[in-house]
């Protein structure tokens, strides 16, 4: 029975780390329909949550505001991305070797690997890989023994990784390739809620939300929504910050899962590869700006490195509960770009901790939150 559990899992092992050969670029339009025309003032109609969307949130955090201006369609089916199990992933040819994911690895970027000369030695058993993961590291608190395999061969993979590191990466997934192996959240109102390439939350997912003031929002961008716990945070650090002259506003809050699938959509149909778009911008369910506790803020582009207000957040956002999410030179973890603008809210006392650590949310997870 165990030894049957291994075997099955060294199998998920190979034929993953042989997808990821392939995964990104193909094989992912099937079922997208969308037409260019209809990420409009999307959403405007129907019901509600429909009314939570307006042109300011149209694009995905690196681009200013959507300009278009044509009506939706109601009829297209969201994009179904590759959601990958131990069950469906296609079994790679043994010879096809994995690449090992190395910090300085583009993200998704399947297209740039190249192919190692040697397989890695994967064939050993649960036993085994005990024996070869020096006991000091079995002692951390997040070691899990049921990754102890996946542990070793990462690595074999990632020989100059220490075995901390190797540990809290298999954690988080990065064995696998972004977007596959994905756990779709069950306790998706959690306020320390991880949600990335790995971490999906379901399709029809809508947080309770509050409208935020037009006063604290930037002009032009519409109507913005976020939980209250972040809308009253961010309510706070706006009118803190302007005592001090500084001018810290909305201008990206909440997506709903499908507007979020149809700018993906339209941001690969425009011509870009699939790996250069999940760089920026996140498919349906797998953004932070689907939970209600995600804002971009001033201008979500780099040039808000250069404001006094981001001076100010980066040293003071987590005194109210956010963090920068995505940091500079940390891609290889987060599966995105550096965004100084996309500020997460966690709740002032996790926040903290997550600030002081250095490390990203992703590490900080798979090390003090869970597995
Ligand atoms: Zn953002």
């Amino acid at each position: 029975m165990k030894k049957t559990a291994l075997f099955l899992s060294l199998l998920v092992v190979i034929a993953f780390i042989s997808y990821k050969m392939i995964a990104d670029d193909t094989a992912l339009f099937s079922s997208i329909d969308i037409s260019e025309t209809n990420l409009s003032t999307a959403d405007n109609i129907l019901n509600p949550q429909n009314n939570l969307q307006d042109s300011s949130n149209l694009e995905p955090d690196f681009e200013p505001a959507a300009t278009e201006t044509s009506p939706p369609t109601h009829t297209q089916t969201p994009v179904s991305t590759p959601e990958l199990t131990s069950t469906s992933v296609p079994s790679g040819s043994p010879g096809s070797t994995p690449t090992p994911k190395p910090s300085s690895e583009p993200v998704s970027s399947s297209a740039e690997t190249t192919t190692p000369t040697e397989p890695p030695a994967i064939s050993i058993s649960l036993e085994e890989a005990l024996n070869i993961i020096p006991p000091e590291y079995q002692q951390l608190s997040y070691f899990n023994h049921e990754f102890a395999v996946r542990y070793v061969v990462y690595k074999e993979l990632n020989p100059d990784f220490d075995y901390e590191k190797v540990i809290t990466y298999v954690n988080i997934g990065l064995d696998f390739p972004f977007y596959s192996n994905i756990n779709t959240i069950s306790d998706t109102n959690r306020i320390d809620v991880l949600v990335n390439k790995y971490n999906k939350l379901p399709d029809h997912f809508v947080p309770q939300l509050e409208q935020l003031p037009a006063s604290i929002c930037a002009p032009g961008t519409g109507n913005h929504y976020l939980r209250k716990e972040a809308k009253e945070a961010f309510e706070k650090m706006h009118y803190d910050a302007k005592k001090l002259g500084l001018n810290i506003t909305a201008v990206s809050t909440y997506r709903s899962i499908e507007l979020q699938n149809r700018i993906w959509n339209k941001k690969v149909k425009s011509g870009r590869t699939v790996a250069d778009v999940d760089r920026l911008n996140a498919r349906g369910g797998h953004s932070e700006h689907n939970t209600g506790l995600a804002i971009d803020v001033i201008k979500n582009n780099y040039t808000v490195e250069n404001t006094a207000e981001y001076k100010w957040y980066k040293d003071n956002a987590h005194l109210y509960g956010f963090i920068i999410r995505y940091q500079k030179g940390k891609e290889n973890i987060t599966g995105y770009s550096y965004e100084p603008w996309h500020l997460r809210y966690l709740g002032p006392e996790l926040a903290n901790e997550v600030y002081n650590s250095g490390l990203t949310y992703e590490e900080y997870y798979a090390k003090m939150l869970g597995h």
